[in-house]
This record gives structure tokens, C-alpha cells and sequence, in this order.
């Protein structure tokens, strides 16, 4: 039975789905800048989610948003001095490259707010409507001291509100935290025609509209970072609420963890964000999918170079394990290992652990039995969206390839010249039957991305794999 942890409940709930129709909802990058790994982390994660619902059978619909108009968009489109869709356009082409990268499955739909500016301002009448929403000379903003339930996500009070977040101060507003659902456009901006005059959508409303539109009045799973959580989930929350009084919005709130960098979050305001096409560039998209797999979505990570530079050994080792055999769900432990740990909130560092338990006690069984449990690791490996096999990425500087091979005495000139010297030492070994030092010396170069192969000639072969 799956479990997930609801943070509007702030429980884990056992979860009740419809096999035919999963509605799932994922907030999307706003594309004023190029990713960085927090986005990473959030589009795999999830993407995890959606591969082991599709592999329990839901028929998933996927929904994650381009959020394509914005003041931080603007104002970046201004400092380079190009339309702010020129800006949108060519970010979301970076975001478009690191999610396919990282093999994250194409959502369904990716709905961008400038698409669907009727359908915002239909929702905003809507609240005025309702009378949640008023007018004034600035835009069109939500009254929150209309709406009784607000807060209930994240637990804050609205003395919180006010006082620990930069609340917008348009001096024509009622109440300081009230938050704008349209903006009515400044000289030179981009604009849209409304009822009310000229101006663009705050971010909030864009996406209660864009569900509204494309997945309907209640979805299962709305998905985003916790930093999200407030102000705009909850502003979500009290959107669609206004609008649909009587409708549950969404029936299971989940939120990723954020990545720490040295002990501190990673945020712009921290000045500490690295680009996630830089380190999918370096070390490969799959390496950097499986730093996300190695903690349960929901905690807190640390990041480092060094435990990038982990997880693409411990990737390499799995690569090596599994080379040669099939896919296919053939061992029992292994696929009760991957289902519980799933089944448990998404615990993906619990499943790591216990497969690897496995893998270093293999050695003891009999070949058959071995060849099926490296058939069903590398199966729920797939199913969890990596290929396990492993890319040239060709990243080593030169000065790491001297240094690698001198501790084998061997004087690098190139590549070809330096990995051949070191397949005659092992050939050498193995000549005088020290297989051990031999497979240590195997081992050892996969470290620079070359695996040694038995091949046909001179009795070797190698390759960069
Ligand atoms: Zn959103």
C-alpha cells in the first residue's frame, strides 16, 4: 500500500488513488535564469513518483508549468535589453535540455501563464465574484481576511506573515499580506487587456487557473519544493478555495526537500546556486539523478562536489554489476526491497541501502541465482528512469590521467599510448594467475570513465565507455 506524506495533514496517509485517472500537478521553473540543482532535485524526485505510479498500474496525467511572465522575468529582459519572451524562451530551453538530460518523462501537458491569460482573468472575475478579490489603482488583489482556512498549509500565522516575508507594500492594498492577482503595467512593460485596464497576472493565480483548465476542480497530487509551500501554495490554496467554495482542491500535498550547500540552503539570496547544465555536463545526466535518488525526496540534502564525485562511483559500480544481463523482474528480495521502500513515502535512500546489502553479499551465490538478481536490480533501476549504462563523458583533466597513471608508473603521453601500458601490467598479473590485483586494477580505471573489456585483439581490447 502506498504512503505518502501529505504536508496539509502533516502526516503520511495511506493513499487512495483511481487506477484510471492519477491528476498530478508539478509548480514549474519561472524562466528568468538558468537552472540550477534545487531544480534538479524537484523535477527528479518527482519524476520517480510519476515512473513508480506508472509501474503500479495509475494512469497518470503529468501537468508542470512554464511560468513565462513575472516582475524578476521583466526585469532580467530589461537588464539584457531583450523582450521578456526572448528571455523565456531561451531559458526554457535550458530547462528543457536538463530535464531530458536527466530523463525526466515529458509531462503530459507543460502549460506556459501567457497561454492562458482568458482563462486567468475569467478566474479573477470569478473572485471579484465571490467577493475575495477587490480592485484598486495598483491591480486587482486577494482580500486573505476573507478567507477563514488560510495558513492551514505551511502553519504560519498571519502575524508571520506580515512581519518574516517581504509582503508587497502597493500602499492602495487593505491589509499589507493581501497579494496581487493581476498587475496593472508600468510604462514600457508588457501588458494583456482586462476588465480592470492593461497589466499581466501575479504568479499565484496562474497556477489555480491552469489546473482549473487542464486537470479540473480537484486533482490528487499537487507536487512542489517546500520553499513553495509558502506564500504560494498557499495562495493556491486560497484562490481555488475562492473560486469553488464547495470543491476539494487538492488531495495530497507533496513537497521536496532543499539541497544545502555546505550546511547552508542553496538560494539566489545566498548567492550560492551552481548551474545544473554545468553538472550534467561534467559528470552526466544519469550521475547526477542518481546524487537525487540517494536521499528520501523529502529531507534536507547536502550537496558537494565530493559526493557528486560518490554517487557517480557507487553509479559506476551498479553500471559494472549489471553489465550484460537483461532487464526482468526475477528476484523476489529485490522487488519487495524496491516496493517497500516506495511504498514508504518514496524512501529511495532505504532502497539504495538495502540493494546494496545484496549486491555485497552476492559473491556467495551460485551463478544462475546471481544472474537473476543483477536482472531485477537493473529492472527497478529502469523502472526509477536510469538506463545503467555508462556515457563518455570524457571529463577528466590531464593533469587527473597523469596523476592516475604514475600511481602505476606509467608516464602519460596519451591517452591510447597510457591506457595500453596499463593493459599490459594487468595482462602481466593475470599471466602470473594474480586475478585479485588484476580485477583491482579493472576497478581502479573505471574511476576515469575507461572499462577494460576481454576483447578479441592482442587478446584485449579497451574502449572509453
Ligand atoms: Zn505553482
Amino acid at each position: 500500500m502506498l504512503k505518502l506524506y501529505n504536508s496539509y495533514s502533516n502526516s503520511l496517509e495511506e493513499v487512495e488513488l483511481n487506477k484510471k485517472q492519477v491528476k498530478i500537478y508539478l509548480c514549474g521553473p519561472t524562466v528568468q535564469s538558468s537552472p540550477h540543482l534545487g531544480h534538479g532535485r524537484s523535477a527528479v524526485v518527482f519524476d520517480f513518483l510519476v515512473r513508480y505510479l506508472k509501474y503500479l498500474e495509475y494512469k497518470v496525467i503529468f501537468v508542470r508549468n512554464i511560468t513565462d511572465i513575472d516582475d524578476k522575468i521583466i526585469e532580467k529582459s530589461f537588464e539584457e535589453n531583450i523582450s521578456y519572451a526572448e528571455l523565456g524562451t531561451r531559458v526554457s530551453k535550458e530547462f528543457h535540455n536538463a530535464y531530458e538530460e536527466l530523463n525526466c518523462i515529458d509531462p503530459d501537458k507543460e502549460p506556459k501563464a501567457t497561454e492562458f491569460i482568458d482563462h486567468i482573468i475569467k478566474y479573477i472575475k470569478k473572485l471579484i465574484e465571490n467577493k475575495f478579490a477587490y480592485v484598486t489603482k495598483s491591480g486587482v488583489y486577494y482580500e486573505i481576511s476573507k478567507f477563514d482556512d488560510y495558513l492551514l498549509l505551511s502553519g504560519r500565522t498571519k502575524d508571520d506573515v506580515v512581519s518574516g516575508t517581504r509582503v508587497e507594500i502597493e500602499e492602495d492594498k487593505k491589509n499589507p499580506e493581501d497579494f496581487a492577482l493581476w498587475k496593472f503595467s508600468q510604462e514600457d512593460e508588457p501588458y494583456w487587456e482586462s476588465p480592470w485596464g492593461n497589466g499581466r497576472p501575479g504568479w499565484h493565480i496562474e497556477c489555480s487557473s491552469m489546473i482549473e483548465a487542464i486537470l479540473g476542480k480537484t486533482i490528487d497530487i499537487h507536487c512542489g519544493g517546500n520553499d513553495l509551500i509558502f506564500p504560494h501554495h498557499e495562495n493556491e490554496i486560497a484562490q481555488s478555495k475562492g473560486a469553488y467554495p464547495n470543491e476539494k482542491f487538492v488531495n495530497y500535498w507533496l513537497h521536496n526537500g532543499m539541497l544545502n550547500l555546505s550546511g547552508k540552503k542553496m538560494s539566489k539570496s545566498e548567492g550560492n546556486i551552481k548551474l545544473l547544465n554545468d553538472y550534467i555536463n561534467e559528470f552526466d545526466g544519469q550521475v547526477v539523478r542518481f546524487f537525487f535518488l540517494k536521499s528520501q525526496y523529502r529531507s534536507p540534502q547536502e550537496f558537494s562536489l565530493d559526493l557528486l564525485k560518490e554517487s557517480e562511483s557507487t553509479l559506476n559500480n551498479l553500471i559494472e554489476f549489471t553489465k550484460g544481463v537483461n532487464p526482468e523482474p526475477k528476484n523476489e528480495k529485490v522487488l519487495s526491497i524496491f516496493e517497500e521502500s516506495m511504498n514508504e513515502d518514496l524512501n529511495t535512500a532505504k532502497m539504495l541501502g538495502d540493494l546494496f546489502k545484496l549486491i555485497n553479499e552476492a559473491d556467495a551465490l551460485e551463478e544462475q541465482k546471481l544472474k537473476d538478481l543483477k536482472s531485477t536490480i537493473k529492472f527497478v533501476f529502469n523502472v526509477l528512469g536510469f538506463e545503467l549504462i555508462k556515457k563518455d563523458t570524457n571529463r577528466k583533466t590531464k593533469d587527473e590521467l597523469i596523476e592516475f597513471f604514475n600511481e602505476y608508473d606509467i608516464k602519460f603521453g596519451d591517452i591510447d599510448q597510457a591506457v595500453n601500458e596499463f593493459i599490459n601490467i594487468r595482462e602481466s598479473l593475470r599471466k602470473k594467475k594474480d586475478f585479485n590485483s588484476a580485477d583491482k586494477m579493472r576497478e581502479s580505471i573505471l574511476d576515469i570513465g575507461i572499462s577494460i573489456e576481454d576483447g578479441t585483439y592482442s587478446g584485449w581490447s579497451w574502449k572509453t565507455s
